[in-house]
């Protein structure tokens, strides 16, 4: 049974851990036995106790930079409680003592306060709310000047600009540009700006623009979040969301189970851009991004046309992924998609391009010739042996030659190996990337002593 009782006791363990209600008399600590069956009402009673005179419906926590994550269900719950045991981990392998995890509670609305005519407001997200306080700019007088920075304002979405973030660390080279690690001068979230040399127009540049304005309607916990982008000069800058565990064709081979929660995040994240009217064209491990929080989101998904263009024009050659309808030029539509996801998995699972004749050397690009192959031969099928029925079977599906055959989104997630990991439970994979994080800087060259003389 669960025991949620109040203490001061700090201690920690995998079975135990302390929450800090913070109340606005104080701090309460709570010692949890056994935290992955606490339940959201469970905890929410708990508050409630101790602030009998607070209507509390929902509480927050803070995450690794300090921003505000507020828990309202039992998804979310787990969600914080993962984020906490992997923070937790990682103190512990650093010799801290682990704090306990702090909340607060959060009081719901009274009447007044709602807004009852049904205003409108400006949905878009502002500096403010992501990034810190919004800068605000003074125009000059002068209308030269002015259109100049008319013409800035159009070729920037959002508040996020050259002058106010500051790169840290090279984190990647693609096909099209560069991503880095960053962090925005006015708030404390870290960042990645990928920046692509465009050789385009200034009609192109605002056409790319207006494109872009849709990944303001994105709101998924599946698809990376979109902050600003900018054009300096010929170079677009788009900023997002950091995820510290990185893309996914940097992790060897991945056991099913994990794979499992993983694929499940990303046929919704697939499913949640089909809803929305957009194909991601570039489905594809260093596509799918994971962090220590055991989330995996989608990034890079093609909403700007213009963009993708723009970017093909300079970089020659035809991505490996791509089904083999697209690699014939016929028509591309959900179906691709679907494949690119089948072969993805496949790849992740197996540790290696299932096709062994296409050699993946740098990127995943490839002279189309080398890729006919994949048009003329049966697709490969994942060893029974080695993997479950139900994965083997989700693969082959996604990976019919005929695009029609290919399963629909609602039967994607219909699908037994999808509804197996539909479990909600991150922790697998925030364990999973904590590992590898750490075997990783283990490998690292240790730096050497220096002498002092
Ligand atoms: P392509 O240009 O075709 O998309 P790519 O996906 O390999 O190829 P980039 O998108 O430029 O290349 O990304 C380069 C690397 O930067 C990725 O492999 C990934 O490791 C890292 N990266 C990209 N976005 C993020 C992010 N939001 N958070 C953390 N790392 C990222
Ligand atoms: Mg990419």
């Amino acid at each position: 049974m669960l025991l949620l009782a109040l203490s001061n006791i700090t201690a920690m363990d995998t079975e135990r851990i302390v929450i800090r209600i913070k109340t606005p008399d104080g701090d309460m600590d709570s010692t949890v036995d056994c935290p992955s069956l606490l339940s959201f009402s469970d905890l929410l009673n708990a508050i409630r106790d101790v602030m009998p005179e607070a209507t509390i419906t929902a509480f927050e926590y803070e995450d690794e930079v300090g921003d505000r994550i507020t828990v309202r269900s039992d998804e979310e719950l787990k969600a914080m409680l993962s984020y906490y045991c992997s923070t937790v981990m990682e103190q512990c392998m650093n010799g801290v003592q682990p704090e306990p995890l702090h909340i607060f509670p959060r009081a719901g609305k009274t009447p007044g306060i709602r807004n009852i005519h049904g205003l409108k407001v400006n949905t878009r997200p502002s500096s403010a709310s992501s990034c810190g306080p919004a800068t605000v700019e003074k125009l000059p007088n002068n209308s030269l000047k002015k259109s100049s920075a008319e013409l800035k304002k159009i070729l920037s979405n959002g508040q996020i600009n050259e002058q106010n973030i500051r790169y840290q660390e090279l984190l990647g080279h693609g096909n099209g540009g560069t991503v880095y690690r960053a962090y925005h001068l006015l708030g404390t979230r870290a960042l990645a700006v990928k920046v692509i040399p465009l050789d385009i127009t200034v009609e192109q540049q605002k056409q790319i623009m207006s494109e872009l304005e849709i990944l303001y309607k994105c709101d998924s916990p599946y698809i990376i979040t979109f902050y600003s982008a900018f054009f300096v000069e010929n170079r677009i800058s788009i900023c997002t969301e950091f995820m510290d565990g990185g893309s996914l064709d940097v992790y060897r081979r991945i056991s099913e189970h994990v794979l499992g929660r993983i694929a499940v995040a990303v046929v919704k994240g697939l499913t949640y851009l089909w809803s929305l009217k957009i194909l991601h064209r570039d489905v594809k491990p260093s596509n799918m991004l994971v962090n220590t929080r055991g989330q995996v989101k989608l990034c890079d998904f093609g909403v700007s046309t213009q963009l993708v263009n723009s970017i093909a024009k300079t970089y020659v050659g035809t991505n490996v992924y791509m089904a083999p309808e697209r690699i014939s030029g016929e028509q591309y539509g959900i179906h691709s998609d679907v494949w690119s996801l089948g072969i993805s998995f496949m790849e992740l699972a197996l540790g290696a391009f299932p096709y062994p004749q296409i050699q993946k050397n740098q990127g995943s690009l490839m002279p189309l010739q080398l890729l006919q192959c994949i048009v003329d031969e049966d697709p490969p099928v994942l060893p029974v042996g080695q993997f479950s029925e139900t994965f083997v079977h989700f693969i082959t599906q996604c990976m019919r030659k005929q695009p029609k055959e290919r399963p629909a989104p609602n039967n994607l997630m219909d699908h037994e190996f999808i509804m197996l990991y539909n479990d909600g439970n991150t922790e697998v994979v925030s364990m999973w990337v904590c590992r590898c994080l750490e075997e990783r800087r283990a490998q690292q060259p240790q730096p050497q002593p220096h002498s002092v003389m």
